[in-house]
């Protein structure tokens, strides 16, 4: 009366799959027993399938009490599946289901409340009962599909609710498809309740979860001798901070001149080869190949590297061969002591590559060593680089205003604007740090913008009059003032906010003057708008006056190191510039003027503008209206 076909086919590849998993190297962090269990309860279940619907069907010939055992193993061995799944998706989707002590009673709950009515049946006959016209369904069968319902629906509530965990798109349609495999096989098995093809539905999930998360071919490389780059990034991104490891790097000296002399098949025989030497030697150890002649050992953080290392040097001083090569190949190291927790594994990679490359080039035996500050500089790097991303995607850059004094009334009479970003805690970056950043990423033209925008809100927002002030000084990178569009772009700005051009001054350092052509160019088509330049940080680039000559600026400002030199050795370097620049028609400010000597000195020299913290030290805008607000 049952139709075993489907399912008897379902045991052997079941039973293939098993094998496969298991004579493959697997990375620890994938042995994972959740899919391990699913598979034996899957096979488990399977085998009582087929023989307890056997043995039913020949009930009479059969004792009763191996019936009950047979069909009570079987209902729990199928409950106990659903719950694996069940916890498989969990694990998929990074969650711990069971982590509060209320959670993991209400999901151990249908299983036990099954388990209960499957061990009273031989005597209440609720779920199945066995007379002598043999099996029949109790009244409670219908329990087997809840239970299975139950955990299902938790399945896809936490699917729903962790999407965000899994960053692969792929892997969120396999999991739809393992669960949704589940249920169509539930659903088969209530409308065909004589053909056991439910199996064949679980055994197609199995297949999925394999394919998509559990075969360790992902992870292998070099015909399976050793660990690929992704099982090596997976394998820190999972372990990163909770195991303390020491990698030790072994790179084959001058890889690519090697594959030339030798050619690629060869060599690539010979990395196996390699390969093949490290795993076998190093057996408590997980090896990785990096590519382009790289390998990593992992080991604990207490491995003995140095007596490692000899090792390999030993080995390479040996040729490496096989049937038909013969290779001679040289090896240089780095190690580096992964105890802290990494926060930006893509910094760390980077790290390593670069050291790789140092370590090829340099002609030693004795390892590079990456430092804990290497690590940490570079850790810091990154935060800034998303502390950026962050003020700059959503409009967070701040603006502080330092304010100008005209030496001759000695009074405010305009201001700088300086960009400020925060860190996660809210403290202040200084822009000596994130500026060379948003330079070598592109972000700089985004974030001078900002500041442009936030200066020009701010003069149509407050009468800046008001604070003595007659100009806003803007700085400009010189990889904004390279942009073709830069004048339609502020053009257009000024004209959002209804404010005069000449109220901003834009201040440009003399690296944004290397093209002359292009210089001149720009210059002339943001001053025939109405913009006015300065010429910041005078004295630390190369000057050539016959140029700035020809160029329409309306200041130069000296830069701090200039005036401090001047200010603790007077000469007559910097009143003989200051002098000449009058005669070209240029005002002239001194930046980073700290007491009131330095003021003096520098008024008494002719300076027409004077900043630093001895007036004011930059300030939120808030602040800068409050204190130079004239009442
Ligand atoms: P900068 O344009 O030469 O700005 C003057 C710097 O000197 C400011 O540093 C200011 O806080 C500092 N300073 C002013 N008075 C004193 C003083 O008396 N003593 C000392 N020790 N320092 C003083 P800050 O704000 O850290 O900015 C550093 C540099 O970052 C700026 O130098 C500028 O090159 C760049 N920067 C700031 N904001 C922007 C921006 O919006 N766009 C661009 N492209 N660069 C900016
Ligand atoms: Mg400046
Ligand atoms: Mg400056």
């Amino acid at each position: 009366m049952w139709d075993y076909s489907f399912a008897v086919q379902s045991t052997f590849i079941l039973g293939l799959i098993l094998v496969i998993y298991f004579s493959l190297p697997r990375l620890s962090i994938r042995v994972n027993r959740t899919f391990v269990d699913m598979l034996i309860v899957q096979s488990a279940v399977i085998l009582l399938d087929i023989v307890s619907s056997w043995a039913d069907s020949k009930s009479e010939s059969v004792a009763v009490s191996v019936l009950y055992l047979l069909n009570a193993l079987y209902f729990i061995l199928f409950y106990m599946r659903a719950f694996l799944c069940f916890v498989f998706t969990a694990f998929v989707f990074k969650t711990d289901p069971f982590s509060g002590l209320l959670k993991s009673v209400l999901l151990a709950l249908p299983f036990d409340i099954g388990f209960l009515l499957v061990a009273v049946s031989p005597w209440t006959g609720s779920v199945f009962s066995i007379d002598a016209k043999g099996y029949h369904a109790g009244p409670m069968y219908d329990i087997i599909y809840y239970i299975s319902y139950f955990y299902l629906a938790a399945s896809f509530i936490v699917m729903l609710q962790y999407k965000k965990n899994v960053n692969k798109k792929r892997f969120w349609y396999s999991m739809l498809l393992f669960n949704g495999l589940l249920l169509a096989g539930i659903i088969t098995r209530r409308a065909f309740p004589t053909v056991l093809l439910m199996d064949s539905f679980c055994l197609m999930s199995m297949i999925t979860a394999y394919l998509t998360f559990e075969n360790p071919e992902f992870y292998l490389d070099l015909r399976g001798a050793v660990f690929n780059t992704r099982a090596l990034k997976d394998y820190l991104e999972e372990r990163n901070g909770k195991l303390s490891h020491r990698l030790l790097g072994i790179v084959i000296h001058n890889y690519y001149e090697m594959r030339d002399i030798y050619g690629g098949k060869q060599m690539d025989a010979g990395v196996t080869l390699i390969s093949r030497f490290l795993t076998e030697t190093f057996t408590d150890c997980n090896v990785f190949y990096y590519r382009r002649g790289r390998f990593v050992i992992l080991g604990s953080a207490d491995m003995k590297y140095e007596e490692c290392l000899e090792k390999i040097n030993a080995r390479f001083k040996l040729p490496w061969k096989d049937d038909d090569i013969e290779l001679y190949l040289d090896s240089c190291y780095l190690t580096v002591d992964l105890s802290g927790e990494i926060s930006s594994l893509d910094g760390f990679f980077n790290i390593l590559i670069s050291n790789f490359e140092k370590a090829d080039s340099h002609d030693s035996k004795t390892p590079i060593v990456i430092s804990e500050t290497q690590i940490e500089n570079n850790e810091y790097e990154v935060s800034v680089k998303r502390a950026l991303e962050a003020a700059v995607d959503e409009d967070k850059v701040e603006v502080f205003l330092q304010v100008l004094v005209d030496t001759k009334t000695g009074k405010a009479v305009g201001a700088e604007a300086l960009c400020r970003i925060r860190d996660l805690k809210g403290e202040l970056i200084p822009p000596g740090v994130f500026i060379p950043i948003a330079e070598g990423n592109g972000r700089i033209n985004q974030l001078g913008e900002q500041v442009f925008e936030k200066t020009c809100r701010f003069i149509s927002k407050n009468d800046i009059s008001k604070m003595g002030i007659s100009w806003i000084n803007v700085n400009l990178s010189p990889m904004q003032f390279m942009k073709a569009d830069l004048a339609q772009r502020y053009e257009a700005i000024i004209h959002k906010y209804d404010i005069r051009p000449e109220l901003i001054h834009l201040e440009i350092t003399e690296e944004a003057m290397i093209d002359d052509v292009f210089l001149r160019r720009q210059m002339q088509s943001m001053t025939s708008r109405g913009f006015r330049f300065v010429l910041d940080d005078y004295g630390t680039g190369y000057s050539n006056l016959t140029r700035l000559k020809k160029c329409s600026f309306i200041n130069v400002k000296f830069d701090m190191s200039v005036v401090r030199d001047y200010c603790s050795e007077p000469d007559e370097m910097l009143p003989n510039m200051i002098q000449t620049f009058k005669h070209m028609k240029f005002g002239t400010t001194a930046e980073g003027v700290e007491t009131e000597q330095m003021a003096r000195m520098l008024t008494d020299i002719g300076c027409d503008y004077l900043q630093g913290y001895y007036y004011s030290k930059p300030l939120p805008m808030d602040e800068f209206v409050k204190k130079f607000s004239i009442t």
